[in-house]
């Protein structure tokens, strides 16, 4: 069989991350007819590169499979909308974006975020695969082109004038496949002293709080900062600025310049983050491969409190219908044995079935009905907003029960 190689720099992958068995795609729901099809399911194993340290997937299904009309709005979280518009706030101040300013997001879903720059009168562009998502960006005015982003639509849009003062992809770069091309296009795309910022998870959280549910198909690269710096320097982007989020249980957004740009400073963030990196060992490979055993543990501790509450006669649903929430149930093989049924807020999302393990997706209401014991929490990065949301589960004694980084319960 042929060995797949590091999206990055090409060497062979051979050192196991984590691997966590077959799984289907994380954000393909089912409908009840298609209940009784046949089932996709690929494999699901991250690798680290011995050679650049890039952890990653093997590509095994095709991106356009993926993403051409998939079900993920990102309009039906609070938490995120404000996010997005705390940002918008943030750089339009800090780098004096007006109306003659072009700001360009790629990924930009159904223009929750670029509605905040419009408001200001500032132009921009939208650029998403999704013709489903895009149409409803578009429906609110915000002009979207359908397509994947790469060196070649970058080509394509300054070869017609249009570059950008403000380039962002916010969770967009740990989905591309093609990882040198998309960097290649940001360069590209990017005016003489405009700024790209990237947000993505960062894989110092995702080890240190066992979030091993974030790894999923849609979901190719997990990145430190190290290897992030690596990877854009390659390319002749500096990155100058660094925030740590606490979006998505930890992320970065970084900023970066063209690196022949000199009228940016490297902010000390940057070096700060640099050596806390070294400090905890992510420069070596022995790091990366410690994780397996601790995922393998909160697994074993999972399933121990759903058969002891089963056992003891109690009723389970769950909350959300994010793609980490399928990565966890499948994983652990929990589906309707377990879980009676999960709610979601997103009507896309209501009357479907969770890939793989078949369990229902309803309406928040359905909570009320039927008054479950325990509320498994999956979007576990939004518990705070979920439990102030679902109170009234302790009018009948509910509890929530928050399955990472490893199994609590909140009575
Ligand atoms: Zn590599």
């Amino acid at each position: 069989m042929k060995k797949s190689v590091c999206r990055f720099c090409g060497t062979p992958l051979e050192a196991t991350f984590l691997d966590l068995g077959m799984s289907p795609l994380a954000n393909s729901n089912l409908t009840e007819f298609q209940l009784n099809a046949v089932e996709m399911f690929f494999p699901l194993h991250a690798y680290v590169c011995h050679a650049c340290l890039l952890v990653q997937l093997e590509e095994c299904s095709s991106p356009d499979k993926i993403f051409s009309d998939y079900d993920y709005f990102s309009s039906f979280s609070d938490s995120w909308l404000q996010h997005a518009q705390q940002y918008a706030e943030q750089v339009i101040k800090r780098f004096d974006l007006n109306e003659n300013s072009q700001v360009i997001e790629i990924a930009s879903n159904d223009g929750y975020l670029l509605k905040n720059f419009c408001g200001q009168g500032i132009p921009v562009l939208g650029i998403e695969p999704a013709r489903n998502v895009a149409e409803v960006a578009r429906d609110k005015g915000i002009a979207t082109i359908v397509e994947f982003f790469g060196e070649k639509l970058a080509c394509d849009l300054t070869g017609k004038g249009t570059q950008a003062d403000l380039l962002i992809g916010n969770n967009v770069l740990a989905h591309v496949p093609a990882l040198n091309d998309f960097v290649r296009g940001l360069k590209v795309l990017l005016k003489p002293q405009g700024v790209i910022t990237m947000e993505f998870p960062h894989l110092m959280r995702l080890m240190a709080d066992n979030q091993f549910d974030t790894i999923y198909h849609e979901h190719f690269s997990y990145f430190s900062f190290c290897t992030v710096q690596k990877i854009f320097a390659n390319h002749g982007l500096n990155v100058f600025d660094v925030e740590e989020l606490s979006t998505h249980g930890g992320s970065l957004r970084i900023y970066c310049c063209h690196e022949q740009d000199s009228t940016k400073s490297i902010q000390p963030r940057v070096l700060e983050l640099q050596q806390r990196e070294e400090k905890e060992g992510f420069g070596q490979l022995e790091h990366y491969l410690s994780f397996s055993g601790r995922v393998a543990y909160a697994k074993r501790q999972l399933l121990l409190f759903l058969i002891s509450a089963k056992e003891a006669g109690k009723t389970i649903a769950a909350y959300g219908a994010p793609a980490k929430g399928n990565t966890l149930l499948n994983y652990c093989g929990i589906g309707t044995d377990f879980i009676d049924y999960t709610v979601d807020r997103s009507p896309h999302k209501q009357g479907k079935f969770l890939p793989g393990t078949h369990i229902p997706v309803h309406e928040p209401d359905a909570i009320k009905r039927t008054k479950p014991d325990y509320l498994l929490i999956l979007p576990w990065n939004l518990k705070d907003e979920v439990m102030k949301q679902m109170a009234f589960i302790r009018d009948w004694d509910g509890a929530f029960v928050v399955p990472i980084p490893e199994v609590m319960v909140y009575s």
